[in-house]
């Protein structure tokens, strides 16, 4: 399947972003450097693409990858980097909005992104034991005994550590849609 027909058939659990860099990366052009435009232009897509999806995006991101596919399309040596080039138009243009939305740090819709992906401890299964506490090592967890822990995203590194050590599956990961949690430790009801 080419790398067109896969943006063409995006599943709703799949974000667009993750699914191009992802080809990208895995790309002929990638490792083989006959020509300049297909080496160079999909390296600079590589490096936006996974800016993109780090929370790193800029403004002009959409733009300088439509300057790059124009490129690779006319001066690429061979129907690989039009192949790339073509799905990135086709990413860019089906779905340019669910790029704005990362670029402008509001998410990811499909919740792929780990970086836009905050924790959350869940009130209704927390015990306050304080096995998440334990194996933070940003300090992002506040809580004592008994009582519903609560975890500082501002302070979260995003390691996942809590979530493994936690024996009641209290922890769970949030895209757009977040859990509603107490925001300050709370006596438990369990
Ligand atoms: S979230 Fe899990 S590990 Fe942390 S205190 Fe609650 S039950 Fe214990
Ligand atoms: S994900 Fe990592 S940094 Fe964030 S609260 Fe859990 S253990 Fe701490």
């Amino acid at each position: 399947m080419s790398s067109t027909e896969k943006i063409k058939g995006l599943k709703e659990d799949q974000c667009v972003v993750d699914v191009l860099l992802k080809e990208v990366q895995s790309h002929p052009c990638k490792d083989c450097g006959k020509c300049v435009f297909g080496y160079e232009g999909i390296t600079q897509l590589e490096m936006i693409l996974k800016d993109i999806t780090e929370k790193k995006g800029r403004s002009g991101d959409k733009a300088l990858m439509e300057d790059l596919c124009e490129m690779m399309k006319t001066q690429s040596l061979c129907e690989d980097g039009e192949d790339i080039a073509d799905a990135v138009k086709e990413a860019l243009t089906t779905y340019g909005e669910i790029f704005d939305e990362h670029i402008s740090k509001k998410g990811c819709r499909a919740g792929v992104c780990k970086k836009f992906m905050t924790y959350h401890i869940l009130a209704s299964k927390c015990v306050g034991c304080g096995e998440c506490m334990d194996v933070c090592e940003d300090d992002a967890i506040l809580g004592k005994n008994k009582f519903v822990h609560v975890i500082v995203m501002d302070e979260c590194s995003l390691c996942g550590k809590c979530m493994e050590a936690c024996d009641e599956d209290a922890i769970v990961m949030a895209g757009a849609q977040k859990p509603k949690c107490p925001t300050k430790p709370i006596p438990c009801k369990r």
